[in-house]
């Protein structure tokens, strides 16, 4: 029952994902879904994966680890760490994620590149940037990132691919649109500034994906929309 539910929500948001790009001239295949599985149980996460879905993202460290475990017999997932990730757990976490989305200061961007030494492959990341003014958010404040242009690209080792954000709580697609007009923004000068190609952008979430990728998302990070009429 739930797993054909999952099956078909999965379905569905691709379907989104595609018309949204289709109607903005963007080519679907330039944007990526990043499942979002955070507190859903070990068997809906492998619904998910029986219905084909590849990058998976969880937001706290300790349960990404759980989940990495529990997992560990599906090696084609590709894991992504979206929340908050603090220093200390930063060496455990670095060799299980493929990108880290939500570097949120240069002290933990340097600690990163520090350790990517150690890593065979050492995770793509991105920078998170606070486009929303929100007190609770994390990330460099909008373009006040521009200031540490050339500390950002001093961190040599760990691969710096782009920027992420949020909209502000309570926002829909439409009002949250001017945040990640202004993540483009700032990512277009931020290249200008450092030289780094800055390819991706992580933004876009179950009520705003569609805005999201009209401004250009190349990541989108939906949870809720795929286990919708599911109970956790
Ligand atoms: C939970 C979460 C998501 C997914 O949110 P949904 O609204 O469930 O799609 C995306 N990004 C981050 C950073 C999150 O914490």
């Amino acid at each position: 029952m739930n797993s054909a539910r999952i099956h078909d929500n999965l379905r569905s948001v691709r379907e989104r994902i595609a018309a949204a790009a289709a109607r903005s001239g963007r080519d679907p295949s330039a944007v990526s879904l990043v499942a979002v599985t955070k507190r859903r149980p070990v068997e809906q996460v492998r619904a998910l994966i029986e219905a084909g879905a590849v990058d998976l993202g969880e937001n706290y460290p300790q349960e990404l680890w759980g989940k990495v475990a529990a997992l560990a017999d599906s090696p084609a997932i590709r894991w992504h760490l979206i929340g908050h990730l603090q220093g200390n757990k930063a060496g455990r976490t670095l060799p299980m994620v493929r990108m880290i989305h939500a570097v949120d200061s240069l002290k933990l961007l340097r600690a990163l590149d520090g350790l990517a030494d150690d890593v065979v492959e050492p995770p793509e990341v991105c920078l998170q940037v606070n486009t929303s003014g929100e007190e609770a958010k994390h990330g460099w404040r909008d373009d006040a990132i521009l200031e540490d242009a050339e500390a950002i690209a001093a961190c040599a080792r760990i691969p710096v691919v782009g920027l992420m954000t949020m909209a502000a709580r309570g926002t829909d697609a439409e009002t949250a649109r001017p945040s990640f007009a202004r993540l483009r923004a700032i990512r277009d000068e931020l290249r200008l500034r450092t030289g780094l190609a800055l390819p991706r952008l992580s933004m876009g979430m179950s009520h705003d994906f569609e805005a999201a990728v009209a401004e250009g998302a190349t990541l989108v990070r939906v949870g809720s929309a795929l286990f919708e009429g599911v109970e956790p």
